[in-house]
């Protein structure tokens, strides 16, 4: 366990504070310090690797409303879309040939029963050699089950902030129902990823010290942390968007506290143009596109998501050429 010295601050991996993390997310004077500290950290936890997963985004239909989304269920006017069973198992087969891990994510669409996403994973286990993330929200322990014993590997579920009055005020329910869910997801062998916003209207540094210690807390062995990007037809519309900055040092900090845990380049990160930074502060992961061109466009969570229609062979490579003239190597 190692104690950090940065700048005047001393933060001790052993029992890290809340007040440190505020000094040291308050001084812009130590982030040079801060960001090579990181970086050394990650490359002693993952040499120059950059580990590739695929995100195929298979339904936009959601029963939440969470307040920041623009696919969240009061936006009556965007064209739903859902991928049938074959086609999402087709789809992830064929983006396992690029890549070794294959995120499905969705809303939370109550269409795909537990059933369904259980048999989808174990085809797909089946008949490609990856591994299988799972982002698709809350569902019951039962639920959860039935998909960890089909084969799911990973399970995504971001706590979004640890202020639990602006949790409720941005979702409609405690926040308490989001770790509970966590806690389920951990106890059956998930490996969890957590993570949250930064730069959310209303959200602190002490709230940003908060998400990291919750990460800390939870155990999370991946954490995706991004700017906040204002959706214009959602409710926060005209609120500002997150500082990415700020992003690229919390992200840091998570690096610190969370040595081996996967820290990706969020794509609402890459959006702002982090990409780059946020590879030497701390984040060893980048999730690309492997969606079907046709859906795309309509998974709308926040505005400026790569939509491009290139073939994931091609995307790949030339995220592999990119790596590649920054010392890294694309895994
Ligand atoms: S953030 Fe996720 S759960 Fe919330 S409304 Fe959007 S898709 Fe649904």
């Amino acid at each position: 366990m190692a104690i950090y010295v940065l700048g005047d601050h001393t933060l001790d991996l052993r029992e890290p504070d809340r007040e440190t993390l505020v000094a040291l997310l308050k001084d812009e004077t130590v982030n040079e310090e801060l960001f090579h500290v990181a970086d050394c950290v990650k490359t002693r936890e993952f040499g120059n690797k950059v580990f590739i997963r695929g995100i195929i985004e298979f339904s936009n239909h959601c029963r939440c409303t969470c307040a920041y989304c623009g696919i969240n269920a009061r936006m009556t006017r965007i064209k739903r879309y859902r991928m049938l069973p074959d086609d999402l198992v087709d789809a992830a087969v064929h983006a396992a040939q690029t890549y070794r891990t294959v995120i499905l994510q969705s809303g939370e669409d109550r269409f795909y029963t537990a059933d369904m996403l259980a048999d989808i994973v174990r085809r797909i286990k089946k008949q490609a050699n990856c591994a299988v993330t799972l982002s698709i929200g809350e569902r019951t322990l039962e639920e959860y089950r039935m998909m960890r014993e089909a084969g799911a590997d990973r399970f995504l579920l971001k706590h979004e902030t640890a202020n639990a009055v602006l949790y409720e005020a941005l979702h409609g329910v405690p926040l308490e129902t989001r770790l509970d869910a966590q806690r389920r997801l951990r106890g059956l062998g998930f490996e969890l990823g957590g993570g949250f916003m930064v730069g959310l209207p209303g959200q602190t540094d002490e709230t940003l010290a908060d998400d990291l210690l919750t990460l800390v807390r939870e155990k999370v062995q991946m954490a995706g942390i991004g700017p906040f990007i204002v959706h214009p037809d959602t409710e926060l519309a005209g609120a500002r968007d997150g500082d990415p900055h700020k992003t690229l040092k919390v992200l840091a900090l998570a690096r610190l506290l969370l040595p081996a845990c996967h820290l990706p380049s969020t794509t609402a990160l890459n959006v702002k143009g982090g990409m780059k930074n946020a590879l030497f502060c701390g984040a060893d992961v980048i999730m690309q596109k492997a969606t079907p061109f046709a859906y795309r466009e309509l998974y709308d969570i926040y505005p400026g998501r790569d939509a491009r229609e290139v073939p994931l062979e091609e995307q790949y490579e030339t995220l592999r050429k990119g790596l590649a003239e920054l010392g890294l190597s694309a895994e």
